[in-house]
């Protein structure tokens, strides 16, 4: 699905991302380990298209994403992205922080449609994606909390909603970066158990965290970051227990000892 050759990044001088190469299957759970600056978000990022990439390429479902000319919105919309602080619109409901997109995206549609006078018509399609989000919410535990603002829910509730968001767009794959770090931790249990289902229902994700305990679970590869580069990659087992990198060694020696 995803396949990603010798990807660089610089800001100015700074080389943050160093040649990466991976290749992402649908279904697979990739997590991404390694210390702070270490390139990860700047990775996602790329992948997502809101950063350019200074040099390589990024084929996403056989267009290369990283080429500057094709129109990133079309591929943006395959790819969900969830991120620390949630970064849900603080003045617009939960339910129409869900039905927004979809919404806009299918009205645009629409728009092209009328030309050939076939289709719904927008309330036809903002109907649809009302129950669509409804469902969303349901499956989450969250009906009742439909017309409050996001301000009203608990870090845990905000985030869960973020996700369910994403899945609003039926995405081929979603990015996620650090989801549960801003969270209390009496949170962060019900988004690695939303997350987990996710998996399990065979949505390709790539999420970068430090819940090894998650990763270990059900991650199909982790790889490890360090200066912008993968320095190491394999099962969980390979990476956190058997690896013979010292750097790699060390960070999860750290983690575990805790
Ligand atoms: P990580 O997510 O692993 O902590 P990041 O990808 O956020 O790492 O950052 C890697 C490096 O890139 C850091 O040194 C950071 O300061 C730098 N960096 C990230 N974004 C920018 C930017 N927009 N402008 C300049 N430097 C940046
Ligand atoms: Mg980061």
């Amino acid at each position: 699905m995803i396949d990603v050759t010798n990807l660089q990044k610089s800001f100015g001088d700074h080389k943050v991302l160093n040649g990466i190469d991976i290749s992402i299957n649908k279904g697979d759970i990739i997590v991404v380990v390694g210390p702070s600056g270490s390139g990860k978000s700047t990775f996602l990022r790329c992948l997502n298209c809101m950063e350019d990439p200074t040099a390589g390429e990024i084929i996403f479902n056989g267009v290369d994403i990283a080429d500057q000319k094709i129109d990133i919105n079309i591929h943006r919309r395959h790819m969900g992205m969830v991120f620390q602080h949630f970064n849900l619109f603080n003045n617009k409901t939960v339910l129409e922080n869900i039905m927004m997109a979809p919404v806009h995206v299918r009205c645009q549609e629409l728009k092209k449609q009328k030309k050939y006078k076939i289709g719904k018509t927008k309330k036809e399609v903002i109907a649809e994606a009302k129950n669509q989000a409804m469902d969303l919410l349901a499956r989450i535990g969250l009906e009742d909390k439909a017309d409050v603002y996001p301000s009203t829910l608990s870090g845990g509730q905000k985030q869960r909603v973020a996700i369910v968001r994403s899945l609003a767009m039926n995405p081929d794959v979603i990015l996620f970066d650090e989801p549960t770090s801003a969270l209390d931790p009496e949170m962060v249990g019900e988004v690695l158990s939303l997350m987990n289902d996710l998996a399990k229902e065979g949505m390709t994700m790539i999420v970068v965290t430090h819940e090894i305990g998650f990763a270990c679970e059900v991650a199909d590869r982790i790889i490890f970051m360090d200066h912008g580069k993968i320095i190491e990659e394999g099962t969980p087992l390979e990476v956190t227990k058997q690896s013979q990198n010292p750097r790699v060694r060390d960070f999860f020696q750290k983690i575990l000892n805790v």
